[in-house]
C-alpha cells in the first residue's frame, strides 16, 4: 500500500497545484452544470473501501462496439453521455469482450472465469447455482439488488437472477410512430426507455437504501432509431450510430435522475458491453459468428461518486473478466473465486500516476460457432490479445471443406488488421499457440464442472428468435 499512498500524495499534489492554477485563471475547467459531484483524486479511489454508502449502478448496452463512441476516437459524435463519463471517470482503452455472443460473454463478465471455464458455449447451456454472481456478493453484503434485462440469453433459467431481488423484463409501452427498428429480424417489443423508466421506479422505491442495480439495454442490438432525429444517415451502418446516440441519451435520462436525487455522488456507475458489431469488414456483418476486433473490442467505463479531473485512461489491455475483480477489490467487498480476471486497480494508479504499464496481460475471445446447432460437432474460435498481436484461430470439423484456419495481426503495423503477418512473426506465433492449447486444457470452475443444460418452453426459443437468433 506504500506506493499507492505515494501515488495518492503525488496525485494530490497535481491536483492542488491544478486547483490554484485554476484559481488564477491559468486553467479552465468546463463541468456540466448539474453535476454536484465533488472532485475526486486518487486518494478518494483508494479510500472509496472505507465508505458504506457507494452504492453501484451497472449499465451493460448491448452490441456497442467501442470504435462507434466519440470517447474512443470515432469522428462522429455519436456518445455525449458516455464521454462525459469517461472524461470525469475513467476509460479503458483496449477493453476486450470474452465472446461475441451474448450469452457466452456475459457468462463470463459475471463470473470472471473465461468461457472454456464457464462452459457456457452453447444455446442450452447455463451457470449452475452452484455458481458465485456478483449480485449474491453485493446482497450479502446488504445491497438492494435489483436486474432489468431486455435480452432473452440473460434469463433466469440461464442462472444469470441468481442474487437478484428482483430480476425482470421491464413492461413494455407502444413505440412511437417516429421510432424504427431496421433489423428487420427482431421483434423485441418496446424500447430502452421502459428499462429506465423500471429503473427509476427501482430508485424511487430503493434509491435511500444501499443499492446493485443492473440495467441491460437493447436499443443498440435492435437498430433501433428516431427516424426524426436521425444525425448519421440512414445507411445500415449510420442507423447504428443513430442508434448509439438515441440509447446514449437514454442513458443519459438515467443519470440525470441521479444527479436530480443526489445519487450520482454515491453512485460507482460501471458502463460495460457484452460484444461488438461487424460491418461487413472481413465480409461478416453482425456478431456471434466470429472473434475479430470489430465484434470484441469493447467499451468498458467506470464513473466515481466523485469527479477525476482530468478523467483517467488505462491505455492497456483489460478484460470483462476483470470488471467484478476490480469493482469488488473498489468496494472492499470479498472476492469472486479462483477467477481468471484480475483487479485492475494497479492499472487505475498507474493511470493516476501517469505512469505507463507493461502491456502484457493476455486476453482471450472463445466462440463456439456451432452454439445454435447443439446436434452438430462443437466448432470454436478462440482470439488471444497480447500487446499488439492477436492470434485468431479457427478450429474446423476436420472436413475438407472446413478445415483449421490460423491467422495472426500486428495493430502496430495494421491497425485494422487486415493482414496476417503469420509468415513473418514465427516467434510471436509460437507464444501465441503455446497460450491457446493452454487455454484449452483451463482447469473446471470453482464449482466443480460445466454448465447446466436447460430445456428451453416454445415461448422462450420464440423470444430468442425474435432476437434475431436461429435457436432449434
Ligand atoms: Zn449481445
Amino acid at each position: 500500500m506504500n506506493v499507492i499512498r505515494w501515488l495518492a500524495i503525488i496525485t494530490g499534489i497535481v491536483a492542488l497545484a491544478a486547483m490554484i492554477l485554476y484559481a488564477l485563471g491559468y486553467l479552465s475547467i468546463q463541468y456540466t452544470n448539474a453535476d454536484s459531484r465533488p472532485m475526486g483524486t486518487a486518494y478518494e479511489i483508494d479510500t472509496l473501501d472505507r465508505r458504506d454508502d457507494v452504492n453501484v449502478l451497472f449499465i451493460l448496452t448491448d452490441t456497442l462496439r467501442s470504435h462507434r463512441l466519440s470517447t474512443y476516437g470515432y469522428e462522429r459524435e455519436t456518445s455525449p453521455t458516455f464521454d462525459y463519463m469517461a472524461s470525469t471517470g475513467i476509460r479503458f482503452d483496449r477493453h476486450l469482450a470474452q465472446s461475441s455472443w451474448t450469452k457466452c460473454s456475459m457468462a463470463s463478465l459475471w463470473t470472471g472465469l473465461y468461457p472454456q471455464r464457464t462452459g457456457v458455449l452453447r444455446s442450452p447451456h447455463g451457470l449452475p447455482e452452484d455458481a458465485v454472481m456478483p449480485a449474491e456478493i453485493f446482497r450479502e453484503a446488504g445491497f438492494r439488488t435489483a436486474g432489468i434485462w431486455r435480452n432473452g440469453w440473460v434469463s433466469p433459467n440461464f442462472g444469470f437472477g441468481q442474487g437478484f431481488e428482483v430480476y425482470e423484463r421491464p413492461v413494455p409501452t407502444p413505440r412511437a410512430r417516429h421510432l424504427r427498428v431496421e433489423n428487420p429480424h427482431i421483434k423485441l417489443e418496446g424500447t430502452d426507455s421502459d428499462a429506465v423508466d423500471a429503473a427509476i421506479e427501482f430508485l424511487r422505491i430503493h434509491g435511500r437504501e444501499r443499492f446493485f442495480l443492473y440495467i441491460h439495454m437493447m436499443d443498440v442490438h435492435q437498430y433501433l432509431y428516431d427516424t426524426e432525429s436521425a444525425l448519421f444517415g440512414t445507411d445500415y451502418s449510420g442507423i447504428y450510430d443513430n442508434s448509439i446516440r438515441r440509447t446514449d441519451g437514454i442513458i443519459g435520462r438515467l443519470l440525470t435522475h441521479l444527479v436530480d436525487t443526489g445519487l450520482l455522488e454515491k453512485t460507482l456507475v460501471v458502463m460495460a458491453v457484452d460484444h461488438g458489431e461487424a460491418f461487413g469488414e472481413r465480409g461478416i456483418e453482425g456478431h456471434a459468428r466470429e472473434v475479430f476486433r470489430e465484434t470484441t473490442e469493447v467499451p468498458f467505463i467506470l464513473s466515481f461518486p466523485f469527479r477525476l479531473d482530468p478523467g483517467l485512461v488505462v491505455e492497456t489491455r483489460t478484460r470483462n473478466i476483470d470488471i467484478w475483480p476490480t469493482v469488488l477489490d473498489l468496494l472492499g467487498l470479498p472476492a469472486l473465486p479462483d477467477t481468471d480476471g484480475r483487479s485492475l486497480v494497479p492499472e487505475i494508479f498507474s493511470a493516476a500516476a501517469g505512469r505507463k504499464l507493461d502491456d502484457d496481460l493476455v486476453g482471450v475471445t472463445h466462440l463456439d460457432r456451432g452454439w445454435g446447432r447443439i446436434e452438430n460437432p462443437s466448432r470454436p474460435t478462440i482470439a488471444v490479445t497480447l500487446g499488439d498481436h492477436r492470434y485468431v484461430l479457427q478450429i474446423g470439423t476436420g472436413e475438407p471443406d472446413d478445415p483449421n484456419v490460423e491467422l495472426l495481426f500486428d495493430s502496430s503495423l495494421d491497425p485494422l488488421e487486415r493482414e496476417s503477418v503469420l509468415e513473418t512473426s514465427p516467434e510471436v506465433l509460437a507464444d501465441l499457440r503455446v497460450i491457446a492449447d493452454e487455454y484449452f486444457e483451463s482447469p473446471d470452475p470453482p464449482w466443480g464442472s460445466g454448465p447446466t443444460t436447460v430445456e428451453l418452453d416454445d415461448m422462450e426459443a420464440a423470444q430468442l428468435r425474435a432476437l434475431g437468433y436461429a435457436v432449434p
